[in-house]
């Protein structure tokens, strides 16, 4: 029997207010344990919540930019249950009535585009963290308490590893797009749970699922679901049974291993927070806040291959990331070959913050400073490949691109008397294509055009070389 997988996701994603949801602290990431609180956010007995309203319009911004139903009328829950990191012993979340629902997302996937249906995007408060360190006990920091969050549940529509990482990464990118949340995976901004089950291929009903929990990067996600697909295959396969449970993902072995067993569904015993008023949401509100949403991903890429003609692939890549796309958009001001630009961006830039692991915004390269570069292939001052050494300086320093060929001796070699003597040189070292190129193997030219650059590191020009060792050759 051949199986498929139905999988659903569930992110946390922490939205940029510079306040909390329900009080005035900040929202910070880090600082000292337990500096960023106060009796509101600690749930200290007789105080009052107020709702943010910066959160309800970050959340209906996301949500427009997700093509969600806005609810014009919503209200908050307290969800109850006991948790060290959760000092009131409740969380302020909404149940019935979220803020936006049925939206959806439009993948690419191998056979094409999808929509993945978006169920809710409701707002709640994040709980704190515990810290385990090497003492006796553990400690909690409730700096992150009462930060906002915006809980966004796909329905079950993702069938494979890669479409949920494709989900996550258009999602990740239109919450950016929308600046509601820096998504920093690394600080905690945006968190995924998953649920995955197995089905027979054609099946309508659902198989039991598992729960994966706090996966703080895509890459675990896509690999957690790969493994969750073969070990629940597998079981099935041979008679058994999936029991519905809470795994987590060990990253270092490449497994996911049990945490909980679920018996039943936790009851949380919502009900309305009787502190809080309901949200209302007019119909000036709301268009307010969508004539505030900037350019989104698929438009910018319209755009993109409409205004600067550059591949439709090329301008999916790069508008990806808002900051990848603004990068490219002020290079082409000063450089007008778009397919130029893009195809640095694409290759030495990608390469290289794929590399390092270094955010696009914190690359100190300046758009001038690419068109400068770009330049100087273009007047012959230095060659393809060493504008690629180039390049690599100004994404570790942040130096201009002059400063580093002067300081570095980078400058193309266009002397014919200095490049000929060593053309001569090679052509003695290489007989064995001296005769291939003699045959009529006009190849044999690239490899010595090729020895030239090795022995100029790069930095002989090319094509003069070319016309030396034509020259030479035939002698
Ligand atoms: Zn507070």
């Amino acid at each position: 029997m051949k199986y498929e997988a139905v999988i659903g996701l569930e992110v946390h994603v922490e939205l940029s207010t510079k306040t909390k949801i329900f009080c005035s602290c900040t929202t910070e990431f880090g600082g000292e344990p337990n500096t960023h609180v106060c009796p509101v956010c600690l749930g200290l007995p007789g105080t009052l919540p107020v709702l943010n309203k910066k959160v309800v319009e970050f959340a209906v911004k996301a949500g427009i930019a997700l093509n969600c139903e806005i609810a014009q009328f919503s209200k908050l829950d307290r969800k109850n249950y006991f948790y060290p990191d959760l000092p009131k012993a409740y969380q302020i979340s909404q149940y019935d009535l979220p803020l936006c629902k049925n939206g959806y997302v439009e993948i690419e996937t191998s056979e094409g585009k999808k929509k993945i249906g978006l169920t809710r995007l409701h707002i709640e408060e994040d709980a704190g963290k515990l810290m385990h360190e090497n003492l006796e006990g553990s400690l909690v920091d409730y700096n992150r308490t009462g930060v906002p969050l915006a809980e966004i549940v796909s329905e079950p529509d993702i069938r494979t590893p890669e479409e949920a990482y494709e989900y996550l990464t258009k999602l990740k990118s239109i919450l950016e797009y929308c600046e509601v949340s820096d998504c920093k995976m690394q600080e905690g901004s945006l968190r995924v749970d998953t649920n995955i089950s197995m089905r027979p291929v054609g099946a309508k009903e659902f198989g039991t699922k598992t729960e994966l929990k706090n996966l703080n990067s895509f890459k675990a996600v896509q690999r957690s679901l790969e493994y969750e697909i073969k070990r629940q295959t597998k079981v099935l396969e041979e008679g058994g049974s999936i029991t519905q449970e809470t795994r987590r993902w060990n990253d270092q072995k490449g497994i996911t291993e049990i945490m909980r067993s679920k018996e039943e569904a936790n009851d949380y015993r919502y009900f309305p927070d009787p502190d809080l008023v309901p949200i209302i949401i007019t119909n000036e509100w709301k268009e307010e806040i969508e004539k505030s949403l900037p350019e989104m991903p698929h438009h910018k890429k319209e755009r993109f291959i409409s205004q600067y003609g550059i591949p439709e692939y090329d301008a999916n890549v790069i508008t990806s990331s808002k900051a990848l796309a603004g990068f490219f958009e002020k290079c082409v001001m000063e450089y007008s070959s778009a397919k130029t630009v893009s195809n640095w961006v694409m290759g030495e830039m990608m390469r290289l913050l794929k590399e390092t692991g270094v955010d696009i915004e914190d690359v100190p390269i300046k758009p001038h400073q690419m068109a400068v570069l770009l330049k100087l292939i273009d007047n012959g001052t230095i060659t393809g490949t060493i504008a690629k050494t180039v390049f690599e300086e100004m994404f570790n320093t942040g130096k201009d691109p002059e400063k580093i060929v002067e300081e570095k001796g980078l400058k193309q070699m266009d002397n014919e008397d200095e490049l000929r003597e060593i053309a001569v040189r090679i052509i003695k070292e290489n007989p064995k294509s001296v005769e291939d190129f003699k045959n009529g193997k006009d190849k044999a030219i690239g490899y010595l055009v090729g020895q030239v650059m090795k022995a100029t590191k790069g930095k002989a020009n090319p094509q003069i070389v070319n016309n030396i060792l034509r020259e030479e050759l035939v002698k």
